[in-house]
């Protein structure tokens, strides 16, 4: 039967996104059509558009969002139309090695399925019957939309979806990077490079975890205040106070921190993030950058030192458990989701909406439909 509706399109990197009507097709075998109801305006959203995060146009951006199901496809027993649910953008096979060891984040499916649902094909079409590709695999930010059963979670449905959606990308990977990559101990010291929506929420999660110092490190003003929201406990900008790794090893009593998160994407934080944690400390790299960005580091200290030095793919999630025990710390007052959405637009503001992200004035800005 299929539906027609909204959808924000990047025709072209390193031009304004469009909103076209679009067809979205009715999902087959296996399949979940999405009414969306709120999406996350995500800085992966603008790397997909200007190629910092190659997906190739003509492409349904958009992969952090809530909505209602309105159609199963043959073999969906386990999700009914009126359900509430967020999407993962990552399917978890649980066929694969990954899947099987508890690694879905790493799923080799989702490695495949970046621009399409995971046969290979697209359940958009444009004015002109042409397929569009659905942005990690997903592509959300539309009205409606047909992904995979494997991308699709449930939730209780007394959780607001605009807060929601938020589960969906940017908690999950802030969070998820504190408690399931680097497993923050309780008293421990952790600086966070970048207090952007991820790095909000790496800070929120090191506070979760009883992290005692929580140091965090931006050039804006205005995200150290919203920091300190979340749970800093010190706050870190290298234009007034100087050199952060230096500044981090005075507020750590010379060594430096337990722990360090890279949630910006360029090499030199990379470095400071790794510079600025003690002796087996570890640094976790959140940000993506650029595809041809490399760093160098000194090795003479690698086997005296012990860094652990690893990324953090998605806050390492195990989404089927991980998006419902995060809904639930948010019932119980533990997890701030109100405090990120600070600003909400339609669908037709997008591109106000990533004006709005680069100049830093939100937390997260959420797409209400
Ligand atoms: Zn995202
Ligand atoms: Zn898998």
């Amino acid at each position: 039967m299929g539906k027609r509706g909204k959808a924000v399109i990047c025709r072209e990197w390193n031009a304004p996104v469009v909103v076209e009507e679009v067809e979205v097709e009715s999902p087959k075998r296996d399949e979940v059509m999405v009414q969306i109801k709120a999406v996350g305006v995500c800085h992966s959203d603008l790397s997909a558009t200007n190629g910092t995060i190659p997906m190739p146009p003509p492409c349904v951006i958009g992969h952090e969002a809530a909505g209602v199901v309105s159609e199963v496809g043959e073999g969906v027993d386990d999700l009914a139309a009126g359900d509430h649910v967020v999407i993962s953008w990552i399917p978890m096979c649980g066929q694969c090695r990954y899947c099987v060891e508890g690694r879905p984040a790493l799923c080799d499916v989702a490695a495949q399925a970046t621009l399409t649902l995971p046969d290979g094909t697209s359940r958009y079409k444009d004015a002109q019957g042409n397929p569009l590709h659905h942005m990690a695999g997903v592509g959300v930010m539309a009205e409606y939309s047909t992904v995979h059963r494997d991308n699709v979670i449930r939730i209780d449905p007394d959780v607001p979806l605009d807060k929601a959606a938020l589960v969906g990308c940017a908690v999950m990977t802030g969070v998820g990077a504190a408690l399931n990559t680097a497993k923050v101990k309780a008293g421990s010291s952790v600086a966070v490079f970048g207090a952007g929506g991820i790095g909000l929420n790496v800070i929120q999660g090191a506070a979760l975890a009883g992290a005692e110092r929580i140091i965090a490190v931006d050039l804006a003003d205005k995200k150290l205040e919203y920091a300190q929201v979340f749970g800093a406990t010190h706050t870190v900008n290298p234009e007034n106070d100087g050199d952060a790794v230096a500044k981090i090893k005075e507020l750590t009593g010379g060594e430096g921190a337990d722990y360090a998160f890279e949630c910006i994407g360029i090499p030199a934080t990379v470095s400071q993030s790794y510079e600025a944690i003690r002796k087996g400390g570890t640094a976790v790299i959140v940000g993506v950058s650029k595809a041809t960005d490399t760093v160098t580091l000194g090795t003479f200290l690698m086997p005296f030192q012990e860094k652990v030095l690893t990324g953090s793919m998605y806050g390492s999630a195990r989404p089927r458990t991980d998006f419902p025990r995060l809904l639930n710390l948010y019932k119980a007052n533990r997890l701030k989701l109100d405090e990120l959405v600070t600003a909400t637009y339609g669908i037709e503001d997008i591109n106000r909406a990533f004006d709005d992200m680069q100049q830093g004035v939100n937390a997260r800005g959420v797409i209400v439909l």
